[in-house]
């Protein structure tokens, strides 16, 4: 009988506990002790259900106090020497991750970055020269010992060594530093054997990268040295092996898990893999709210089951932590959608259901094909953007024909601001209000249209050359849209662990997705109504609200992505016939779509292109269409960013202190740019000889003409008081700077 477990479970709790616990003891509020409660009452729990569910192990070693890749390093002794103090403890942990300030000395927090393709993010490991590794933290070995207390049957899961190496970040070459991490995890798996673990998840998700050579090799003798000690169960996701199948058997491990939801193997391949080897199958989808079709897994399973017996495992295809927690808290969705939805609690019950229906149970076939059955009477006819429409819509003139007709009258080095202003407690209290229905619709747009008032007023003030209407109406830029779309389902506590203790509710793809009516307008309508300067016209662009949300299943994400496009250029005729003379489409999320693959980039950039050109095709010679992306590693997606053909895109450059627009010069980037001149995650007011010293830099590589001032990003998370300083200083440098031109 095929064994069933999960990679890891969401740890911030169905009500974001954990969330909760974090902030109060940062805050001062609960100490650590009580902390430790609120961790260790969650662990228990998600063990418990995952017991109760009838998986075949409990997955130990997913809990983490903000990041599993910062619990691997305290694990291992990698502590940046700014954060090293006599002992490493919780707060040594909470250092790294959000920067301390002792006194007179602050030493800054680790980077932080995407994981992989996913909405997560980990702190980066530093690597020193010479760098040592040393068992320094006993989080892993508590939580066994825990567990194993609890009458759990307890299975690790283990950040692999090739991947902790690759993910850090060292001045030199890496893979230098693997004997010494290999001899620490020798000693690691030593400790976990004494504890009595059988089983081990060791998990190396770069094996969907197409990695260097040097690397590929690394992992076999690597491997040989691990081996021996706990059985070790190979664990890779996000994406098939690709060419590492060639080598791969010859791993020295106990068993493989892959992800057969990013990509289906054959079953020769699975066959063929060694004979003492477990198989375990990734087939639940770890990051999506889709149920799975388990008559359609059942039928593909069967004959592996027959072949493979007791090697087959059944699993999630990776860890849970990217789903929402629980389903059963959701009261407002609609039963159809309840019924086709299932987060990591009722993804537990799928896993188990399928167990038991591959061993014969009649029962459970029975319920399989009936929640299938289920699922396709359900879903919406898949209609893919059409066609003809998505391939004839480019904007008929080139930018060079497009920009004298954009008669805006505006000075040289001509300022603004990338779309939100602070969101006051007023502000929040406005959206609050009418979402109870405290006050009623009239009420409310009368609140928001002086919250809007209020920000064209001080922007006048500023001195602003191009304005915007500030985004009070928006709780945030993805969610927004999808209320306003039909085709999205949204969920009140769908929440999904982003970094430490924040979260995100990305909205669910539904339905084939349409705009019923116009969704910005009346906003930015009035806000130019108050005004004679232009007022940017503000939405999100299609690639960013399809990677900001659950995408459907039946639908590849270009469809569902031109599907987007093709509302949001109606959203751009209605805002250009309403007066909007510029549109600014966001796009931040174009960038970590990538797929894992390189070989795949040219693909993806294709459709993600075209997409946000779709968008914008609706807009006249004479409208100006922006873009804004807050990244900063453009150099190996340039080509795509200047086929997006945006008349202007603002870029975050300050924290780089403008380095990327090297890669913008040397390219002969073509457009408008406003690349970021300060730093808005900081309260700190720049100066305006910091604000010069940037744009006379920028001037060495764009031309005057096409120069553009502006801060980094979006300013929703600062006060108007830091907001006002900041953007005095940006307007009076801007001024001094284009007398002298
Ligand atoms: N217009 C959005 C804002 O200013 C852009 C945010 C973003 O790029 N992340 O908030
Ligand atoms: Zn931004």
């Amino acid at each position: 009988m095929a064994q069933a477990h999960i990679l890891g479970y969401p740890r911030i709790g169905d009500k974001r506990q954990l969330k909760r616990a974090l902030e109060r003891y940062w805050q001062g509020e609960i100490d650590q002790t009580q902390l430790q409660a609120v961790g260790s009452e969650l662990r228990h729990r998600h063990w418990q259900q995952q017991k109760q569910a009838g998986l075949d192990y409990v997955t130990v070693g997913d809990f983490a106090w903000y990041d599993h890749v910062l619990a691997t390093s305290l694990l291992l002794g990698v502590v940046p020497k700014r954060h090293r103090k006599e002992t490493i403890d919780l707060q040594t942990l909470f250092d790294i991750a959000r920067g301390s300030q002792d006194g007179c000395c602050s030493a800054a927090a680790s980077d932080m970055t995407k994981w992989f393709n996913t909405n997560y993010h980990y702190l980066v490991p530093e690597f020193e020269q010479y760098q040592k590794f040393e068992l320094s933290w006993t989080q892993l070995f508590d939580e066994v010992e825990e567990a194993q207390a609890a009458g759990h049957r307890v299975k690790v899961s283990l950040l692999g060594p090739l991947t902790y190496l690759w993910l850090g970040r060292y001045d030199g070459e890496k893979l230098r530093l693997l004997p010494e991490l290999l001899s620490t995890y020798q000693r690691l798996l030593a400790k976990l054997k004494q504890q009595q673990v059988q089983w081990v998840q060791i998990e190396e998700p770069i094996l969907a990268l197409e990695l260097p050579q040097e690397w590929q090799n690394a992992f076999i003798p690597a491997y040989q040295q691990l081996h021996g000690q706990c059985k070790l169960l190979l664990t890779t996701y996000f994406d098939g092996l690709g060419s590492h199948w060639s080598w791969l058997e010859q791993l020295a491990v106990d068993g493989i898990h892959l992800d057969l939801v990013a990509g289906d193997v054959d079953d020769q391949q699975l066959l063929g893999l060694p004979r003492h080897w477990v198989i375990s199958l990734g087939i639940v989808n770890g990051r999506n709210v889709w149920a799975a079709d388990l008559a359609k897994w059942l039928a593909r399973l069967s004959p592996l089951q027959q072949q493979l017996g007791f090697r087959l495992w059944l699993g999630s295809s990776c860890s849970l932590l990217h789903a929402p927690v629980d389903l059963e808290l959701e009261t407002e969705l609609t039963d159809e959608h309840r019924q086709r939805f299932a987060f990591a609690k009722q993804k537990l019950d799928e896993l188990v259901l399928l167990k038991r229906a591959l061993a014969g149970e009649s029962e459970a076939i029975a319920a399989c094909q009936q929640r299938s059955q289920r699922l396709a009477a359900k879903a919406p006819a898949p209609v893919p953007a059409n066609t003809q429409a998505v391939e004839s819509a480019v904007r008929p003139l080139s930018y060079a024909e497009r920009s004298p007709q954009q008669q805006l009258n505006l000075p040289l080095l001509p300022t603004t601001t990338i779309g939100s202003f602070p969101q006051t407690n007023a502000i929040r209290a406005t959206r609050a209000d009418f979402k109870a229905g405290r006050i009623a619709e009239t009420e409310y747009r009368l609140q928001i249209q002086s919250h809007i008032a209020e920000a064209i007023q001080r922007q006048q003030e500023i001195g602003l050359d191009v304005l915007v209407h500030g985004e009070a109406e928006r709780n945030d830029m993805v969610e927004y849209f999808a209320e306003h779309l039909q085709g999205f389902a949204l969920t009140q506590f769908g929440w999904v662990q982003s970094y430490g203790s924040r979260c995100v509710k990305p909205a669910i793809v539904v339905d084939n997705i349409s705009r019923p009516e116009a969704i910005t307008t009346s906003w930015t309508g009035y806000a130019q109504s108050l005004t004679d300067k232009p007022v940017k016209g503000m939405l999100t662009g299609p690639v960013t609200i399809m990677a900001w949300s659950f995408p459907r299943e039946d639908l590849s994400r270009q469809q569902i992505t031109e599907q987007i496009a093709l509302a949001l250029r109606e959203e751009v005729g209605d805002l250009q016939r309403s007066g909007a003379r510029i549109i600014q489409i966001d796009e931040p999320a174009i960038r970590e779509g990538l797929p894992l693959k390189r070989s795949q980039w040219g693909d993806y950039l294709d459709w993600a292109v075209g997409s946000f050109k779709l968008a914008a095709s609706s807009a006249l010679p004479q409208t100006q269409i922006h873009t804004h992306m807050c990244y900063s590693e453009f150099n190996d997606i340039l080509p795509a960013v200047a086929a997006l053909d945006a008349d202007v895109i603002t870029i975050e450059t300050a924290r780089s202190e403008m380095a990327l627009l090297d890669a913008f010069g040397e390219f002969d980037y073509p457009n408008g740019i406003g690349p970021g001149v300060y730093d808005i995650h900081s309260p700190n007011i720049p100066s305006e000889q910091a604000i010069t010293t940037l744009l006379k830099k920028a001037l060495q590589h764009i031309p005057a003409e096409r120069l553009w001032v502006n801060p980094d990003c979006g300013l929703k998370t600062r006060n108007w008081q830091q907001t006002e300083a900041a953007l005095t200083v940006m307007v009076q440098a801007a001024s001094a700077l284009r007398r002298q031109l």
